[in-house]
């Protein structure tokens, strides 16, 4: 090693559980290194769809929508099956207005909230430009005077003495391939996200997503989790990596899914037949249209649901899609079916049925009684043309990895916190549980990256009492 670099707190990872962090953490008087591996900011933040899900704001309020900490707390055990570290939704639960308020504050801007998706009984999708967000928080950090950022400068491994030592620090490697050390005076925050660009990783958890696609940032190879691992870290929800369901099969034009089920429309496989409840996660429709012939299907839908389309929500974007040649639509159910090569009289069928259970309010085969998740009534699907978009599964994201606690210090393997180490965002596991809300993994980003920063200045300042 030829070079050793001193700061205050370390922050691995330049995306928006990152910069939240460093910010929180410099208005806070900390001195802050954040280093990013890769030559630019943003990660899968940035290419992200941009929605955060917040509950009970002032967005909300103005269109009618009664939203609270209940019904987010509520959702979100439910849309993670039960299976979510349940000190980790009540740390989201409790930060998360704030964190809202914190991100306006820091000229953060949101759209009006208008729609609900994957795993939310009421509109709940806070919808920024992601890559700006992340620029903002960037130039707010510069402006503290206290943040340093490196760029293209990779974490290596955690420095510490001994087992029972602190976590001093980390090694990197710098722009030009130069080895150095970093040490941190008040101990080091993994931020560097998950793990959908690691192939071979990912197929030791989810080998049936071996299929899917995969899209997210750069420089999510899973270092952050490989690193704690090393140190002995445990990890939560790795049996639920999911792809996310509306990824059209051959699309390099967009890196996000449409999502016409959650305005109405059904999936219906290469036989014509559903196969699900559409208002599911759409991380439990990802594991199903895995399970169809070619890992894909159609969503199926009439000009109403088109029309219901909303060109600010990216995953409800129809329009788009229609425009970039990617959907298909058909004056009549047959000569759609011929376009998809799908069996005329089994959709037939399907639609028939289907439309017989939006009248009841209730589809007795798959148990779908909403559009998303407890939002919305059924609606039929009768009014020429009709559309079809082919969906498979996309891995956007890994959503598990690192157990930490509430206060986001990492945990061994023996429950014990591995001092000196915390982690936010992409990085950590437990949050989730079994399946995703729209939103809450911005969400998670932004709320555990500055409370992580509060928890390694508490300890500071507990040192120092
Ligand atoms: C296409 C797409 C759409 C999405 N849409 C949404 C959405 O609308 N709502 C939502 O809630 N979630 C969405 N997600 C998921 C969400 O974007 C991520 O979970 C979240 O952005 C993770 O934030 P993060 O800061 O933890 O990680 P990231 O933003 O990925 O940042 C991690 C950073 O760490 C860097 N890094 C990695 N290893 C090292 C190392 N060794 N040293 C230094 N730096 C390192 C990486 O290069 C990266 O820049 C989407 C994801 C994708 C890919």
């Amino acid at each position: 090693m030829t070079k050793t670099v001193q700061t205050q707190l370390l922050v691995i990872g330049g995306g928006l559980a990152g910069f939240a962090c460093a910010l929180q953490a410099a208005e806070d008087g900390a001195e802050v290194l954040l280093i990013e591996k890769t030559a630019t900011t943003g990660g899968s933040s940035a290419m992200s769809g941009g929605c955060l899900a917040f509950a009970g704001t002032d967005l909300q309020q103005r269109n009618d929508i009664e939203d609270s900490d209940e019904l987010l707390r509520r959702d979100l055990i439910e849309v993670g099956q039960s299976q979510n570290d349940a000190s980790l939704v009540e740390v989201y639960v409790a930060h998360q207005l704030d964190t809202y308020h914190w991100l306006r504050g820091h000229g953060v801007e949101f759209s009006p909230v208008i729609e609900a998706s994957s795993g939310q009984s009421v509109p709940r999708v806070h919808t920024v430009d992601p890559a700006d967000m992340v620029r903002t928080l960037a130039e707010k950090c510069k402006a503290t005077g206290r943040v340093s950022v490196m760029m293209s400068t990779a974490a290596k491994r955690l420095l510490r003495s001994d087992e029972r030592a602190p976590v001093r620090g980390a090694t990197a490697v710098d722009a030009s391939g130069q080895a150095f050390e970093i040490l941190a005076r008040d101990g080091v925050v993994l931020a560097s996200g998950g793990f959908c660009r690691n192939a071979e990783l990912v197929n030791r958890f989810a080998p049936h997503y071996a299929e899917a696609v995969f899209v997210g940032g750069e420089g999510n190879v899973g270092d952050g989790l490989l690193m704690g691992w090393k140190l002995g870290a445990d990890v939560r929800d790795m049996a639920y990596i999911k792809g996310t369901f509306g990824k059209h099969p051959v699309d390099t034009l967009n890196n996000h899914s449409c999502l016409a089920v959650y305005k109405g429309a059904i999936a219906v496989n290469q036989e014509g037949r559903r196969f699900v409840d559409e208002s599911l996660s759409y991380k439990l429709l990802g594991d199903a249209v895995m399970g169809q012939s070619y890992h894909s299907a159609f969503q199926v839908f009439d000009q109403p649901i088109f029309d219901s389309g909303d060109d600010r929500v990216r995953i409800l974007d129809f329009g788009r899609r229609m425009e970039e040649g990617l959907m298909v639509k058909a004056d009549s159910l047959q000569a759609l079916a011929q376009q998809i090569e799908v069996p005329y009289e089994t959709l037939r069928a399907t639609v028939d049925a289907y439309n017989l259970a939006a009248d009841a309010g209730e589809d007795a085969v798959f148990g779908r009684k909403a559009l998303v998740h407890n939002h919305g009534r059924l609606l039929r699907i009768e009014t020429a043309p009709f559309y079809a978009y082919p969906s498979t599964a996309a891995v956007f994201g890994t959503y598990c990895g690192l157990r930490i606690d509430a206060g986001m210090r990492v945990i061994d393997v023996f429950g014990d916190p591995i001092a000196g180490l915390l982690a936010a965002g992409e990085v950590v596991g437990g949050f989730h549980g079994g399946a995703y809300m729209t939103g809450s993994a911005l969400g998670k980003a932004a709320v555990f990256g500055r409370l992580a920063a509060r928890e390694a200045l508490k300890a500071e300042t507990q040192a120092a009492a």
